[in-house]
């Protein structure tokens, strides 16, 4: 579908992106994960053409893009900053990219009623947008996306400027319209959680290179290296059997029968979980627990535990 054949940028001396090669396949909903600055919306602006790449071709559907401008492009973007008209209505917003085709006014009025109903915002077509909140102004910023019918939707860390509670109902609201809809799309974030959750298949990237593309749940459990372990496990190195090791939090699990003991150093309650910091062997590990089931140490008490790696 739409496929990124080694693809080089440089910014002056700068490469940001070295080589990348990746694929899109029809119907999914791909996210280029990574630290700010590792080069995903360097990808995204070659993918929907606001930046030429110095080397490399983009191919969608077999065929050559990388020269062709923004508007000649199948594809649409919806950016962090929503990047709305603020004097305009929702539903002006929403139809400007059809009426600068030139389609007839009733008809932007009907369509843009269409895909506003579809991100859940029937009613407002005029409303102005500085009315409306953060995460109504997120939707007609999809809406206006979707109503050109991209073949491919460009997603640049699209919920960043929302509250986490906001976030994370949006993320389930566009992964729905997403499968529902069957739309294929790039999806950029540099939140892991947000990734996991939201994703087909997820591609890792560090200083502008691509290590890793899989399923949320093979880039979580068998990442390719040591980074991908950090960033996305949260992993912490240890010694096991004299041999350093990345372990994550949930692969310490406390058991009253656990193969080792040491001592609890501390604990940090995050609501839903609690993380505990338990010294062994002048080592510092982290284990996380469901509070609902931690039993409760008094810190500096000895606790038993596993590592299943
Ligand atoms: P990300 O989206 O992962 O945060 P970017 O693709 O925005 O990363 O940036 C990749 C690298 O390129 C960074 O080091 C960034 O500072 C640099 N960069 C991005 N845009 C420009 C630009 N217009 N001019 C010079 N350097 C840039």
């Amino acid at each position: 579908m739409l496929s990124f054949q080694d693809i080089t940028v440089h910014y002056g001396e700068l490469v940001a992106l070295g080589s990348l090669t990746l694929e899109l396949k029809r119907g999914e909903l791909m996210t280029l994960l990574g630290p700010s600055g590792c080069g995903k919306s360097t990808t995204l602006r070659v993918a929907g053409g606001f930046l030429l790449p110095s080397k490399g071709s983009v191919f969608l559907d077999g065929q050559e893009i990388t020269n062709l401008p923004p508007e000649l492009r199948p594809t649409a973007t919806v950016f962090q900053s929503h990047a709305l008209f603020p004097h305009m209505t929702a539903g002006q917003n929403v139809s400007y990219g059809l009426k600068v085709r030139g389609a007839p006014r009733r008809k932007c009025r009907r369509e843009a009623e269409e895909v506003l109903e579809r991100v859940g915002l029937s009613g407002y077509a005029d409303k102005r947008v500085q009315e409306l909140s953060g995460g109504q102004q997120q939707r007609v910023a999809l809406a206006r996306a979707l109503i050109l019918n991209p073949s491919v939707l460009l997603m640049d860390e699209p919920l960043s400027s929302l509250d986490a509670r906001l976030r994370v109902r949006m993320r389930m609201e566009i992964r729905e319209l997403q499968r529902s809809a069957g739309i294929t799309v790039l999806y950029v974030t540099h939140d892991q959680e947000e990734a996991l959750s939201i994703s087909d298949r997820v591609s890792v990237m560090s200083k502008g290179r691509l290590f890793q593309t899989g399923s949320p749940e093979e880039v979580y459990f068998s990442p390719a290296n040591d980074f991908i372990r950090d960033f996305i496990g949260n992993a912490f190195p240890v010694v096991l059997d004299g041999q350093r090791q990345l372990v994550r939090p949930d692969q310490v699990c406390p058991a009253p029968e656990g193969a080792f003991e040491g001592r609890l150093a501390g604990r940090e309650f995050l609501g839903n979980t609690v993380e505990w910091r338990i010294e062994w062997k002048e080592q510092t590990l982290r284990a996380v627990m469901l509070s609902c089931d931690e039993a409760l140490p008094a810190p500096g008490a000895s606790v038993r535990f596993d590592i299943r790696l």
